[in-house]
Formats: structure tokens, C-alpha cells, sequence
């Protein structure tokens, strides 16, 4: 079975989709992070302690683990708690553009000029970004066009 972040939740049942949801609505996912090789997590037991949950991937996940004793599927709800929270991050980042885009087009054109300028300084990517892309495309000045 592969996963990925937009079909897991047609490929995984959904009882064990129900508890991921819930776990993640109870806080019980803790240390969310991207590895090198995917992503790792916390997810809080309802005993007592945390099992230690892994993803092999970052858009398309072929592998993953889990500590937890489950054995009667190959998801278990602590996976699927993960994946709800990696797929909330993308929510939160596409809310963030969202909001950012409509702030920057409220702005007058002075107003985003100085946005722009400031994240140029602020931002040594941005800044390489934008020579890379647009620097070629300004056009020449033509000489004789008269
Ligand atoms: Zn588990």
C-alpha cells in the first residue's frame, strides 16, 4: 500500500481514520518533524507513555512504523493521527499565503514596494530567487526607438 497526503484517507479504514482524527483533536500528537527521509512523530498512549511513530517519505509514503502492538491492519491510529497533522500543516501554510495575499493586496503600490524591499533584505532566498527569475526579463532600453 502506498499513501499519500491527499489519499489516506481513502485507503485507510475508517475506524482507524476516526482515532487518528480524534487523537490529533486531543492534542495527542507531539514533536512533529520532517527527517531527511520523511517525517517523524510523538503520539501520546491512552494508557500512559508515547509511542514513537515514523513516515518514509514526503508526499508519497510507501513505508512507516509505528511502536505500538497493533497488528490487525497495516495502519494503525497513531499513523493515522500523523498524517492528519501533516496534512494540517499544509492547511495552515495555504491559510497563511491566503491571508498574506489578501494584506498585500490591500497595500498601495508604494505600500508593496516597501513589503517587497524589506523581505529582499530580510530574505537572502527570496533575494536570489527574484535576481534568477526576473533579473533577465526586465527589458533593455532601446536605443534609436523613436
Ligand atoms: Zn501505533
Amino acid at each position: 500500500m502506498v499513501l499519500t497526503r491527499e489519499n489516506f484517507e481513502q485507503k485507510i479504514h475508517a475506524i482507524i481514520l476516526d482515532r487518528g482524527k480524534e487523537y490529533l483533536l486531543r492534542d495527542m500528537v507531539g514533536n512533529l518533524e520532517q527527517t531527511t527521509d520523511g517525517w517523524k512523530a510523538t503520539v501520546k498512549s491512552e494508557s500512559s507513555g508515547a509511542y514513537q511513530v515514523r513516515l518514509f517519505g514526503k508526499e508519497t509514503f510507501e513505508d512507516w512504523d509505528c511502536t505500538c502492538p497493533f497488528d490487525h491492519g497495516p495502519v494503525c491510529k497513531h499513523i493515522a493521527a500523523v498524517l492528519y497533522a501533516i496534512q494540517q500543516i499544509d492547511v495552515y501554510e495555504k491559510e497563511e499565503i491566503a491571508m498574506t495575499n489578501e494584506h498585500i493586496e490591500q497595500l498601495d503600490n508604494a505600500g508593496k514596494i516597501e513589503v517587497l524591499q524589506d523581505a529582499i533584505v530580510q530574505l537572502p532566498e527570496l533575494r536570489q530567487f527574484i535576481l534568477k527569475r526576473y533579473y533577465r526579463s526586465i527589458p533593455e532600453e532601446k536605443e534609436g526607438n523613436s
